[in-house]
């Protein structure tokens, strides 16, 4: 591995090689190969199964462009789930709402969480030991069915999966079937956002999952930005069953209710959100 190249998958016929400073940790989990590497220009960086997932370099941009937008949407966001986000990042960022009262994060494998909490600090930022903080190994989907048995609901819904065309343990999450069921954990205002991988490269997956979210919630919006660690731009998806995402476009407005927040960050702010909501997906 030292010295040779992380052959990052972007499309069905194009890669991103990017060459190994040092191998930090590897391990074969249940759900999927981890890799924990520092790699040239992007620094530390998580793999899952031979896809680039976050890099110390540029995570911040594909965190806050996640979070912020739906969390904003939302006018009191209290409780919010988070299913998948193994590294801490998403987590991090949605505490940063100072309204959050309890953040459950669910992801399916306990080993990408203990890699992060030991070897990606910069990533999690201690979001996993933070009181407000709830960690559940679970499948998100099994977790979901509970939630619904319980009649559990939740202001906000974030699901930052493995991409739905790079990994079996994560597709059926991104269908109208399991979304329709994230529904029915959301209060009447809730808002749901997801990442959705690239359309440019797998434009027919993209149109699935904007299509299975497009049925379920009354308003979508469809942004999206580049990540220089993927190669691609990442597309993202907001759905929300009151709230028309049209709100997001004051950036005056935007840039008041971070404040309010306290909601501190490095790329995300309302001329950067209402630039991505207009300009929409390509
Ligand atoms: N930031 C990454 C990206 O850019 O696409 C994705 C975040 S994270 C590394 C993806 C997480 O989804 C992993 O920790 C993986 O274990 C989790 N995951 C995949 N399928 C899941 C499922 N069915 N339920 C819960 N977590 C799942």
């Amino acid at each position: 591995m030292l010295g040779t190249l992380i052959v990052q998958g972007i499309g069905k016929n194009s890669v991103m090689a990017i060459k190994v400073r040092s191998l930090i940790a590897i391990k074969k989990s249940p759900f999927q190969e981890i890799i924990v590497a520092d790699v040239e220009e992007f620094g530390k960086a998580l793999i899952l199964d031979g896809y680039l997932q976050s890099t110390v370099a540029d995570e911040f941009i594909y965190h806050e462009s996640l979070v912020h937008p739906a969390m904003i949407l939302h006018p009191n966001p209290k409780r919010v789930l988070i299913i998948g986000g193994g590294e801490g990042a998403t987590l991090r960022e949605v505490l940063k709402h100072n309204m959050v009262e309890e953040a459950v994060m669910v992801d399916i494998d306990k080993d990408v969480i203990e890699l992060s909490k030991e070897y990606l600090p910069e990533m999690h930022q201690g979001s996993f030991f933070n009181k407000r903080s709830k960690v559940v190994i679970d499948d998100g989907k099994n977790f979901v069915e509970k939630e619904i048995k319980r009649g559990a609901q939740y202001d906000v819904v974030i699901m930052d999966l493995t991409d739905p065309y790079s990994s079996e343990i994560a597709k059926e999450l991104y269908t109208k079937q399991f979304l329709e069921k994230i529904s029915m954990i959301l209060v009447e205002d809730g808002v749901f956002a997801t990442q959705a991988g690239s359309r440019f490269f797998y434009r027919e997956v993209y149109e699935d999952v904007a299509n299975a979210a497009k049925n379920v919630f009354k308003y979508v919006a469809e942004y999206q930005v580049w990540i220089p660690s993927f190669g691609y731009s990442c597309n993202f998806i907001i759905g929300s069953k009151n709230f028309d995402t049209k709100i997001l476009l004051n950036h005056e407005n935007v840039d008041k209710v971070l404040r309010l927040r306290g909601v501190e960050t490095r790329f995300i702010n309302g001329k950067r959100i209402a630039a991505m909501l207009s300009m929409g997906i390509y």
